[in-house]
């Protein structure tokens, strides 16, 4: 029998880094591939044949319910095999370090040192073993910890013999470059609802998000010499910044949280000719969504009064919405989810609202219901990225009660309380 922890440092040490500059569609890059590879093999290895990679590098996996269990709900569960560009997954040294409290050092020879003040979070885990890096890469435990916790649940329920209804299992690519869902097989992969296993602590889970728009702006001025501009001359750089003025200025990253919404200027360059900005706009709530949506386009349209007709042209494209439009009428999903996470050990289960999406958004969309469970990784993207043991050791017992014939009859199949 492998363990949870093992399996996390094997696969850290897979180098399966999405690029945002690589291939267009799935995988960006190739290397995704031999994460993909390794996970085949290793399916096939409990006795899952009927395990493949697809030519996108999805992989996909089946266990038919057992004997008498024909009847329940088939359940999914997804994992992202990718990690994020933002910091190199290359030749990542795991190592375990038993925390006694205070600051860990990840290098001595570089010094590089994980403080207690700077992650306060920390002070959970004193006394407990933590995979961590070696401080120079990432550790790959978004979302390598939801693959290797999925994978250890189901080896331990075959060893087992334990009964359950059908069981899908997905991993997909890109998920770090928002293209994770994009080539998902739904209807291949069969299951009535799922769970995506790329969370942060064991304790929470996750089922609103954002809803998500981007705007691409574009305005066009009128250039000419400077010394004979005036009353002609009409400088997209400063139009930009007028149209910017226009949108209410503590609504942004920066000033908000919580279930605050907000507009974010991510891109902007240009010319006195023409000038471009690229925004995003998210919001929880779908009606102040369309709300934010509505104030742009009346920026926009107060721009093209005082500039003329197409100075200020704003083209805006919904990117995902929150799940919870769809979950609330089926909160049956999302208290299996709790209800897993109690029988696991976890006393009181919190849910904070996403700002951000989830591959489970879009899933959700496609018509796959999809709440994210915790994965156990903390402080993702970066070098200081660490999982306890014990949280993903609950980890693998929350995905064996998720699949539990007893927990799914009482909470989904009957629905009523
Ligand atoms: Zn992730």
């Amino acid at each position: 029998m492998d363990t949870v922890v093992n399996r996390l440092i094997r696969y850290a040490k897979v180098f399966s880094e999405s690029d945002y500059y690589g291939q267009s569609g799935t995988p960006s890059n190739p290397a995704e591939f031999d994460m993909a590879n390794l996970l085949v093999e290793e399916l096939h290895g409990l006795g899952i044949d009927n395990a493949f990679v697809d030519e996108t590098c999805y992989v996909y996996a089946t266990i038919p319910a057992t004997a008498g269990c024909e009847h329940l709900p088939a359940i999914g569960l997804i994992a992202h095999m990718d990690t994020t560009p933002d910091l190199t997954g290359k030749d990542v040294k795991p190592q375990i370090i038993h925390y006694e409290g205070g600051d860990i050092v990840l290098n001595q020879e570089k010094n590089i040192v994980m403080e207690a003040a700077r992650f306060p979070e920390l002070a959970k885990f004193v006394g407990q073993d933590l995979v961590c890096t070696d401080g120079t890469t990432l550790l790959g435990a978004d979302d390598k910890a939801g693959v290797a916790i999925i994978l250890q649940a189901v080896e331990e329920l075959l060893a087992e013999k334990a009964p359950h209804g059908k069981i899908c299992l997905g991993f997909t690519p890109d998920e770090e470059i928002g293209r994770g869902a994009s080539n998902f097989d739904v209807q291949g992969f069969g299951a009535d609802f799922a769970y995506t296993l790329d969370g942060g602590d064991i304790t929470d889970f996750e089922y609103e998000t954002f809803n998500a728009a981007m705007a691409h702006v574009t305005v066009n001025g009128f250039s000419i010499h400077p010394g004979t501009a005036k009353d002609k001359m009409k400088n997209a750089l400063l139009m930009a910044m007028e149209f910017n003025a226009l949108l209410p200025a503590l609504e942004t990253p920066g000033r908000t949280d919580g279930y605050e919404g907000f507009f974010h200027l991510q891109e902007m360059s240009g010319k006195v000719e023409q000038a471009t900005m690229v925004y995003i706009i998210r919001d929880h709530s779908m009606e102040r969504f369309q709300e934010r949506k509505a104030a742009m386009a009346k920026a926009a349209a107060e721009m093209n009064r005082r500039y003329g007709e197409n100075s200020v042209v704003c083209d805006m494209e919904d990117q995902y919405y929150n799940m919870y439009e769809v979950l609330k009428d089926r909160m049956e999903i999302v208290r299996l989810a709790e209800e897993a996470m109690k029988a696991a050990g976890i006393p009181n289960p919190t849910h904070s609202p996403i700002r951000g999406g989830t591959d489970g958004c879009m899933l959700t969309y496609k018509g796959l219901l999809c709440p994210n469970l915790p994965s156990a990784g903390h402080n993702a993207h970066g070098r200081f990225e660490y999982a306890p043991v014990e949280s993903l050791k609950t980890g693998v017992r929350t995905v064996k009660s998720l699949l539990s014939p007893e927990l799914v009859e009482r909470v989904v199949m009957k629905k009523e309380d």
